[in-house]
């Protein structure tokens, strides 16, 4: 059976990515960090559909953790798609952004990435699909999250990179751009503000999770086999680059 590893696949976009790759016929082995409770929540509502899925522990920003993961037997036997989701996003004016606060979102975002990738890469199938979850502010920038747009950005030009490199192999990499999309992120948004937000998008509607899963599907899958180093913007026309 084919496998799908997904960092972060245990809640808001991960977990909708979890379920789609699941009734798309990938068995899922999903990470989580903190939030175990809904890790195994999604992994439970899987297997009542009759997939496999497995939840594992894993803090990308710990290196020991990560190498932990690629001894995952599920690793072991081959990954043939990689969902990088996971991510932090603290808003912070950019005047006032210190260099911890930028380090620790820099390790999670991007060099987390970058480590789950690089323990995972020698399972990978000959012809895996890559899809990184990036951010609309990884191009447009953001007054109030500086080095969250930075690491967004820093993803998405190694993601390019990654793709440019194993094309020629026959691996596929691509990278979903989100807008404004309904998870623990806008949780905190007073009622003003999502409404708002909502007359702020072109379509007047906030992205469900399962939007950006859609998105996910449709790139890992053969229908996007000519598709390789690309950004998709899926924001409901908020950003169009
Ligand atoms: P959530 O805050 O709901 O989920 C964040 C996920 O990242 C959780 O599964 C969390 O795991 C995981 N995570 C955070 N830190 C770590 C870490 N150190 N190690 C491993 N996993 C970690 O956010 P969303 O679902 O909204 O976001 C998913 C992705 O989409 C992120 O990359 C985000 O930047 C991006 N995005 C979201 C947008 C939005 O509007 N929601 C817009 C644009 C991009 P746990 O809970 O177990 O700690």
């Amino acid at each position: 059976m084919r496998t799908a590893l997904v960092t972060g696949g245990g809640r808001g976009i991960g977990a909708a990515i979890s379920k789609r790759l699941a009734k798309d016929g990938y068995r899922i082995l999903l990470t989580y960090c903190s939030s175990s409770k809904p890790a195994e929540m999604v992994v439970d509502e899987i297997r009542n559909s009759g997939i496999d899925a497995v939840a594992a522990n894993c803090d990308v920003t710990d290196a020991r953790e990560v190498s932990l993961l690629a001894t995952h037997p599920w690793v072991a036997a081959g990954i043939d798609v990689l969902v990088l989701n996971h991510g932090r996003y603290d808003r912070i004016d950019a005047k006032l952004l210190d260099i911890e606060h930028l380090r620790r979102t820099m390790s999670t975002n991007f060099e987390g990435a970058f480590l789950v990738w690089e323990a995972v890469k020698s399972q990978l199938s000959n012809d895996a699909r890559i899809c990184v979850i990036g951010s609309q502010l990884g191009t447009r920038g953001s007054s109030h999250g500086a080095d969250y747009s930075a690491s967004k950005a820093a993803l998405a030009t190694w993601a390019r990179s990654l793709a440019q490199s194993l094309a020629p192999e026959g691996k596929r990499v691509n990278i979903v751009a989100p807008g404004f999309v309904d998870t623990d992120i806008l949780a905190g948004d007073s009622s003003e503000k999502r409404a708002s937000r909502e007359q702020e998008v072109p379509l007047k509607r906030i992205g469900t999770p399962e939007d950006i899963a859609g998105t996910v599907s449709f790139l890992v899958s053969d229908e996007s086999d000519y598709i390789t180093g690309a950004v998709i913007h899926v924001n409901g026309g908020l950003y169009l680059p």
